[in-house]
């Protein structure tokens, strides 16, 4: 599914892949459709230059590996990493791939590199980025680890006390698997802010014990009320605007800790007296360091549900339509993943 103009998706015949020698072939099974992605493809993004096959959130099975890769061999049910780090670079040796300098997405083009991404039947990738997968591992749900490391690493920029409260401010998809991450880092009360309904409910299936619609009551207030003036423990803002931003630092108590995931509008207006007096830490957070063997885990044994987050199944042929329906911001839309 090739991108060929800005908002033009196209399916078409290309070659398989060259793969190097530490390079491993893998055959498509499953592939999320990416907010950035749908963001991207209309140009705006930069990182998303035509001609572009999209797609870095999938899962398949080897089809053949370069002649240097070992502990893989064909037939193996696997995933990978999103991002292509050189491992050689002062962060890659702290471990922190994730803010790699020589960093590739894949599925991405911009003015630094082109590498194609697994919308297509065939995808090549580094085997240092791979991963097995259980036997019993679904496709479709190997296909949202990636969504699911960028909360569990979330979760892991801080750690939680005994008897901690946590916010998290926007129950999109990041939200409910980050209430699904603090519960299952052992923080049992949390406290869910979101527009809709719909998602809160889910949020409620989902492991947060309040949840507040924020269009129909003062969400601070609630908060304050239920925590007897003091504020939570922890809050995650996952939007990225002035006023989620605002709540997430003044609904935490003094000396607590605000995680921020979102990041839609690229500034917003600081409380900084807040957050100066009472000492606040914030933390910023992108993709994941590591993360996804700890994801496949959480996800087997039942720690992460993501069944509920996705939306639908789909082919590749039918890719584009779907692309049109999330840029279109179609209701009660969340991940779409498609299937080649
Ligand atoms: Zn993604
Ligand atoms: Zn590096």
């Amino acid at each position: 599914m090739m991108l060929t103009k800005p908002k033009k998706l196209e399916i078409q015949d290309s070659p398989i892949p060259k793969f190097g020698k530490d390079e491993v072939l893998i055959r498509v099974k499953a592939c999320g459709i990416c907010g950035s992605d749908v963001h991207g493809y209309d140009g705006s993004s930069g990182r998303r230059v035509p001609p572009l096959i999209m797609g870095h959130e999938a899962a398949g099975l080897i089809e053949e590996c370069g002649s240097d890769v070992v502990g893989f061999s064909k037939g193996d049910r696997v995933t990978f990493d999103s991002t292509v780090y050189c491992g050689h670079c002062r962060y890659c040796e702290k471990g922190q791939v994730n803010l790699c300098d020589n960093r590739m997405v894949l599925g991405v083009s911009c003015e630094d590199y082109r590498r194609h991404g697994a919308f297509a039947e065939f995808v090549s990738v580094p085997s240092h980025i791979i991963y097995k997968l259980p036997d019993s591992f679904p496709f479709e749900h190997a296909a949202m680890i990636e969504a699911v490391s960028v909360a569990v690493h979330a979760v892991g920029r801080i750690s939680f006390s005994s008897g901690d409260k946590s916010l998290v401010v926007g129950a999109g998809m990041i939200g409910l698997l980050l209430i699904q991450a603090i519960r299952s880092a052992g923080c049992r009360e949390i406290i869910a802010v979101d527009m809709d309904d719909d998602r809160l409910n889910l949020a409620k299936k989902l492991g947060a014990t309040q949840v507040i619609n924020s269009q129909e009551e003062d969400a601070l207030s609630f908060i304050l009320n239920e925590t007897g003036g003091q504020g939570v423990d922890k809050s995650f803002e996952v939007v990225g605007a002035t006023p989620t931003v605002q709540l997430s630092i003044l609904a935490v108590r003094k000396g607590g800790s605000v995680v921020m995931v979102g990041n839609l509008a690229p500034e917003i207006e600081l409380p900084l007296q807040s957050v100066v007096t009472r000492e606040i830490s914030l933390f910023g957070t992108c993709a994941s360091a590591g993360e996804y063997p700890k994801c496949i885990e959480l996800m087997a044994n039942g720690s992460i549900q993501v069944d509920p987050l996705i939306s639908a199944k789909a082919s590749l042929e039918d890719g584009p339509e779907w692309f049109e329906r999330l840029y279109g911001r179609e209701p009660g839309l969340m991940k779409v993943i498609l299937e080649p």
